[in-house]
C-alpha cells in the first residue's frame, strides 16, 4: 500500500470535524513529502531537534504540531514556526513560551496537556492545575498565548472500559469549561485508540504507525 492509500483509508475513518495529525517521528522528509503530495498539511513530531531539521527542508505551509513533552530550554527553537504545541504541562512552559512568542511577535496556539492515564510514565497536568492556568489566562496573564484546547493520551493497556473512562473523563472536563474559555480542541487518539477517542468526543487525532507503518525504535 502506498502512503497516499493510507492516508486515504485513515482519513475515511474521521468524521468531517476531526482533525487529523499525520505523526511523522522518525520517518524520513521524503515520507513526509509523500503524504505531503496526498494532501496532508498537519504534521507532529516529538523530539525538537527532529522538528527543525525537518522543518527546515519541507514546505513552508506544513503546519507543524508539537506532540511530546517539551524541555523548557527548547522553546525557542520552534516558537518562531509551530504551529500548535499539544503539551503544556506546567505552568513555568506557559511562561517560557509566552515569553518566547512575545519575542517573535506571534499569538502562538497551545493546548494543556492532562494527565488521564493511570499509568505513572505520562506528563500532563491535573485538571485543578489545568483549571487554575485557563483562569489566569482569563484575567490577562500570558498574552502571546491562545489556549485553544486540551490534550491527553489514555493508558497503554487493552482494557477498553479503562481508556473510555480516561477519555471520557477530558471529555467532561473539556465540555464543562468550553464556553468559558472559548477551548475548540481536544487532541486525543492515537493508532490503536482513536476511534475510541472519537466516540468519546476528540476533535483531533495524531496518528503515526497506522499512517505509516511501524516505527523501527520506539521513541
Ligand atoms: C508517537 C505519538 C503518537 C502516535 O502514536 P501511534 O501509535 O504511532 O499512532 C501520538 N501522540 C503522541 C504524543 C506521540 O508521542
Amino acid at each position: 500500500m502506498t502512503l497516499e492509500e493510507s492516508l486515504k483509508n485513515t482519513v475515511k475513518t474521521l468524521p468531517e470535524n476531526v482533525t487529523l495529525i499525520a505523526v511523522s517521528k522518525t520517518r524520513t522528509s521524503e515520507e513526509i513529502l509523500e503524504m505531503y503530495r496526498a494532501g496532508q498539511r498537519d504534521f507532529g513530531e516529538n523530539k525538537v531537534q527532529e522538528l527543525i531539521q525537518k522543518q527546515e527542508i519541507l514546505p513552508k505551509d506544513i503546519r507543524w504540531h508539537q506532540i511530546g513533552h517539551l524541555q523548557k530550554n527548547k522553546v525557542k527553537y520552534i516558537v518562531p514556526f509551530i504551529h500548535l504545541i499539544h503539551s503544556v504541562d506546567s505552568e513555568e512552559l506557559l511562561r517560557i513560551i509566552d515569553k518566547e512568542a512575545e519575542k517573535n511577535n506571534r499569538t502562538l496556539g497551545v493546548l494543556l496537556q492532562i494527565k488521564i492515564a493511570q499509568e505513572d510514565t505520562k506528563y500532563g497536568l491535573s485538571f485543578e492545575n489545568a483549571f487554575r492556568i485557563l483562569e489566569k489566562k482569563r484575567s490577562g496573564k500570558f498574552p502571546h498565548i491562545s489556549i485553544e484546547g486540551l490534550m491527553g493520551m489514555a493508558s497503554f493497556t487493552d482494557n477498553r472500559e479503562q481508556i473510555i473512562e480516561e477519555f471520557s473523563s477530558l471529555h467532561r472536563f473539556y465540555a464543562q469549561h468550553q464556553k468559558d474559555f472559548r477551548l475548540t480542541v481536544l487532541s486525543m487518539g492515537m493508532s490503536d485508540d482513536y476511534p475510541i477517542a472519537i466516540e468519546c468526543g476528540s476533535t483531533m487525532v495524531r496518528i503515526g504507525t497506522k499512517l505509516f507503518g511501524k516505527r523501527d525504535y520506539t521513541v
